[in-house]
């Protein structure tokens, strides 16, 4: 690809996002306008930053596409004094258009190598309301609970109970759920003991893995 204007490109991804119906609240639209996902991408990728695809984060991981942090970021309906909890931080990109919206946002990443990425990646966009930690998402992260939000990341076949738990009631998880290779983006709401879900429509996403000598689900 010829060596593009990223602000141009920009623009031209949040008006597709915009048309095609993924981009809908005017927060959150400023919250892609803002974020430079030049930053979360490895150096040789910066050209494609502002296409709609997944790019390689390294070891194997993936940022997701553009319409996919679109469509997961207007189901969490993210408020002023939401606290969010992040399982996944991969690059640190979806957790950067969080904290646009959100009062915090806590990512638990399984892979130390990633964690540290995106705090790199978070502090050169210059995002300081974001804590990434290294740790297994499977057991989210009961020292800050509970969350406004919950977002997963990763694919696991069941919402990790731990999660549910650490969800406030009211609060709205998001998460992909299903299989490796294909999942259904759903969205869970708590209502008191009970939680309400909602299919969002299919999607694809890295698996969640289990930290060694855990069984994997
Ligand atoms: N939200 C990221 C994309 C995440 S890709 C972004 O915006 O770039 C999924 C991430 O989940 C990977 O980085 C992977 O290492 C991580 N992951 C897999 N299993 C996990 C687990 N059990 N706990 C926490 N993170 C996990």
């Amino acid at each position: 690809m010829m060596h593009m204007n990223l602000k141009y490109a920009k623009e031209s991804m949040v008006n597709d996002l915009v048309r095609a119906g993924h981009l809908r609240s005017h927060a959150i639209i400023r919250a892609f306008m803002e974020v430079p996902r030049e930053a979360f991408v490895p150096k040789r990728y910066r050209d494609y930053a502002y296409m709609d695809e997944p790019l390689p984060t390294g070891w194997g991981q993936t940022i997701s596409a553009p319409h996919m942090v679109a469509m997961m970021t207007e189901l969490l309906e993210p408020k002023k004094k939401d606290k969010v909890l992040e399982i996944g931080a991969g690059s640190g990109y979806q957790a950067a258009i969080l904290s646009k919206l959100v009062k915090s946002v806590l990512s638990v990443e399984l892979d130390s190598r990633l964690a540290h990425t995106a705090e790199v990646n978070l502090k050169n966009a210059g995002i300081g309301n974001v804590r990434v930690v290294t740790g297994d998402g499977w057991s989210g992260y009961a020292e800050e609970a509970p969350y406004d939000k919950i977002i997963v990341t990763c694919a696991t076949l069941e919402m990790p109970p731990a999660l549910h738990g650490q969800l406030k009631n009211g609060g709205i998880a998001i998460a992909p759920l299903g299989g490796n290779f294909k999942q259904m983006l759903t969205r869970m709401e708590k209502k008191g003991s009970s939680i309400v879900h909602r299919n969002e429509g299919g999607c694809v996403f890295v698996p969640l893995r289990r930290r060694q000598g855990t069984k994997s689900v």
